[in-house]
């Protein structure tokens, strides 16, 4: 294998790249008729009422905390294995986010939420991890009874479904469902546009103050302006941000949301290979999986069994490097960042979320892949697996040392 096996690779055709030059030539290059097309035709495939193209996830998470008037003095749950950006959201409106623990499945666990509420709780915000959907059904009736709201990080999950239908959809019967869900377009997400996001909501009221949030606040957007009215006057109607997303963005969106179907059939099918390689070690375990969803597969989180390994995370990976394969870790969890630590939030206790940060590894999954290439990468993780393998001996003489110590 001579070619480096890189962690991601964006899966870019002809389709998008001629899109693109039209939307140059065409002569609108901001928020117009391809963002308008991305959103309509996105909005359709998730099966939501409304879809804003913004500029990224992290935007999406700020406009919706903004929009539903969460600030200072309220609090906001969310998972510690998470990227940062669903905290620094919650931190932009001073707001105060509060930690729940994760479950065995890495997604925030419902139960720990329960704990977490208190009178202040304003938002719980679910991060579908990998693109495994969290368990809604029990977080929607619990936040719903207490008057919560809920915004889906579906950063990951672009394509997944809960129960039938896809992230986005919500429950049959919109009125438990998420006040919005936030999608990324990131280079290296299940759709990209190379920057970019969108935020989906079923509240007509909601999704029009959340556009209205996007332009500075501003009463029509410049397509409305251009193409309805013609005309040069606009009123700020509230303290907004520069949110949207550009056509050029969107022209790449269009055509990357046409193949999100074939980009996750073949992610599934790579996971399965990947499944059925190291199903049978036990120096690992694989990432869960759930049979009431499907799971979007952004990511394959595989998780070392220490005790079976006489190699440590930063080894594996390195080892994996030498082989000529990229991995990568998701996620470092919230309360290790060093800015985090300070804040109140790092006295709140995640133990599974710290206790699974050194088992975990994300293998490199993607469209782009060949088979050939996927195939390469099990071949070599068995054979560091088995390499590295921890005689049982060994392991029984290393706990017969450290009770020997403690007495
Ligand atoms: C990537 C990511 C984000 C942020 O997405 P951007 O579009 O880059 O802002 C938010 N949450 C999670 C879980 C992510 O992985």
């Amino acid at each position: 294998m001579t070619e480096f096996i890189r962690f991601h690779r964006p899966s870019i055709g002809d389709e998008e790249i001629n899109e693109v030059v039209d939307t140059l030539r065409s002569g609108w290059l901001t928020s117009g008729p391809r963002v308008a097309r991305f959103e309509q035709e996105f909005s359709k495939q998730v099966g939501a009422r409304h879809a804003l193209a913004v500029n990224s996830a992290s935007a999406a998470l700020h406009l919706a905390l903004a929009g539903l008037k969460i600030g200072q003095g309220d609090e906001v749950i969310t998972t510690p294995m998470t990227f940062c950006a669903t905290v620094q959201a919650i931190l932009h409106v001073g707001a105060t986010p509060v930690l729940a623990d994760i479950g065995a499945d890495g997604n925030i666990d419902p139960e720990q939420i329960k704990k977490r509420i208190t009178k202040r709780t304003k938002a719980i915000i679910p991060v579908h991890l990998a693109g495994l959907p969290c368990e809604m059904k029990v977080i929607w009736p619990l936040a719903r009874l207490r008057g919560i709201h809920v915004i889906e990080d579906a950063a990951h999950a672009a394509g997944a479904h809960y129960e039938g239908r896809p992230i986005g959809a919500g429950p049959v019967g919109v009125a438990t469902a998420s006040d919005a869900v936030a999608f990324s377009f990131y280079a290296t997400k299940n759709l990209t546009t190379g920057e970019g996001g969108m935020v989906t909501t079923h509240r007509p009221g909601f999704a029009k103050s959340l556009r209205m949030l996007s332009l500075h606040g501003t009463s029509h957007d410049a397509w409305d302006r251009y193409s309805e009215h013609g005309d040069w006057h606009y009123d700020v109607l509230a303290h907004g941000f520069k949110y949207n997303l550009s056509d050029i963005q969107a022209a790449i969106g269009i055509h990357q949301l046409r193949k999100l179907e074939q980009f996750i059939e073949r992610r599934a099918f790579y996971a399965n290979v990947y499944h059925d390689a190291f199903a049978g070690m036990d120096q690992v375990e694989l990432p869960p999986d759930n049979p009431r969803c499907r799971h979007a597969w952004h990511l394959y989180i595989l998780r070392l069994n220490l005790e079976r390994l006489k190699i440590d995370r930063e080894e594996f990976i390195r080892a994996l490097q030498r082989k000529g394969i990229g991995t990568s870790v998701h996620f470092i969890p919230i309360p290790l960042h060093r800015f985090f630590a300070q804040l109140p939030l790092a006295r709140d206790a995640c133990p599974r979320a710290l206790d699974l940060y050194p088992r975990i590894v994300s293998m490199p999954l993607y469209p782009a892949m060949t088979e050939e290439q996927v195939h390469y990468v099990t071949h070599c993780v068995r054979a560091v697996l088995e390499h590295s393998r921890r005689a049982r001996f060994l392991a029984l003489g290393h706990s017969c040392s450290d009770s020997a110590r403690r007495v």
